[in-house]
């Protein structure tokens, strides 16, 4: 007999927590299905050396704020994990773990069946919040089958050191780029791939900006801000001190991939040992397709949170199709805050 609740979320990320935190004083009975073994989501697989491009003070999910670094820096993946386990040790969120959703389907005209590797569970309501670190984008370059090196995304890229001494592209500009090359170009002979220029953050504008740049945009003055974006490269400092060694200087894209290597716009061919992608990420949403809810870009038409076409879906955490920031852990809680209101005024009436 399937268990009955006012809303399942899909994911127990950061997302999902701060979602947690403002359902808890509604009074609606809720559960989380996470598929990892442990808190912390999409930080439990980042690299050894990540660190976030805001302070700690800009890094904090709703109710308990992250702790300073002891330096006063920019938090590290360990940091980011400890905090996450202890907010969740603080809160006490209805988790379960490890618990796969295989997909959501339609009960009947107002219920959601979840199908899970733990069985069925229905939801008035169901929060999307699996992120997008299991669903890594690599662009479809010509020949990349018949590549014999080693290919590995930025999603599964853990430390430098086994591509010492080796011939390495690392593709793709924004912060992850930027920081894995820093380190691997330490060790290997490495050169930077990106679409266009990076562009580099001036060195005291970080995370904070962009955060105030976010809110800005949802206030509608923008117009006061300096310009730019999330991708834009922080200058963390392994990044400024990779600057000062003049390791970032960037190419545009190899045309084709070969069984040893790579061939360059001007046709000449290079001998490559190692590719990282670091081309980013795409919304995990494949638990909801049975829905019939993905458009032909891949993402779910929403109204603030809401699913256009299934109101009882909601999505947080993405990315900011589905809220400014909301991919972040200070903008998710921004967003989860009102979606929650605007999720539980929904469920008292819903149309
Ligand atoms: P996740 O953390 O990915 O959590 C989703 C959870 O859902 C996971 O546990 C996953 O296993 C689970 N799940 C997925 N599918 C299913 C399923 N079908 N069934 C059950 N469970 C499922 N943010 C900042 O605020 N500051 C930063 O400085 C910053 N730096 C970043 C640097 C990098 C390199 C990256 C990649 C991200 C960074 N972020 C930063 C972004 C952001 O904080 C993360 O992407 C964040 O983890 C997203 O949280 P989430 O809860 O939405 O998803």
């Amino acid at each position: 007999m399937a268990e009955q609740f006012d809303v399942v979320i899909v994911g127990g990320g950061q997302a999902a927590l701060a979602a947690s935190y403002f359902l808890r004083r509604t009074g609606l009975r809720y559960v989380i299905l996470d598929n990892g073994t442990q808190a912390g989501g999409a930080w439990v697989h980042g690299w050894d050396s990540l660190h976030l491009f805001s302070p700690a003070s800009y890094s904090s999910l709703p109710g308990w704020p992250m702790p300073d670094t002891p330096d006063g820096g920019y938090p590290t993946r360990d940091e980011v994990l400890d905090y996450l386990h202890r907010y969740e040790a603080r809160y006490a969120p209805p988790i379960r773990r490890p618990v796969m959703v295989e997909c959501v389907e339609r009960a009947n005209g107002k219920l959601l069946t979840v199908r899970t590797s733990a069985g069925d569970f229905l939801g008035r309501a169901v929060i999307g919040a699996t992120g997008t670190w299991s669903a890594p984008f690599i662009p479809d370059v010509a020949g990349h089958e018949f590549f014999g090196g080693t290919q590995i995304h930025s999603a599964h890229y853990q430390i430098p050191a086994p591509f010492a001494g080796r011939r390495v592209l690392v593709v793709g500009g924004g912060n992850s780029g930027a920081q894995i090359l820093a380190e691997v170009s330490l060790l290997a002979n490495a050169t930077w791939v990106t679409l266009q220029d990076p562009v580099f953050l001036p060195d005291d504008v970080d995370g904070r900006v962009l955060f105030e740049r976010a809110t800005a945009r949802v206030l509608g003055n923008a117009g006061a801000m300096p310009t730019g974006g999330f991708g834009d490269i922080v200058m963390v400092p392994p990044v400024r001190a990779a600057r000062e060694r003049g390791v970032f200087h960037a190419v545009r894209p190899f045309v084709r991939m070969t069984a040893t290597g790579v061939v360059w716009p001007g046709g000449q061919e290079e001998a490559i040992d190692a590719i990282i992608w670091c081309t980013g990420f795409r919304p995990a949403l494949s638990a909801f397709a049975s829905l019939d809810v993905i458009e032909p870009d891949g993402l779910i038409r929403v109204n603030g949170q809401q699913a256009v076409r299934e109101p009882r879906l909601w999505l947080l955490g993405y990315g900011s199709w589905c809220g400014p920031a909301s991919a972040t852990l200070l903008g998710a809680g921004r967003v989860a805050r009102s979606m929650v209101r605007q999720l539980a005024a929904w469920l008292a009436s819903p149309i």
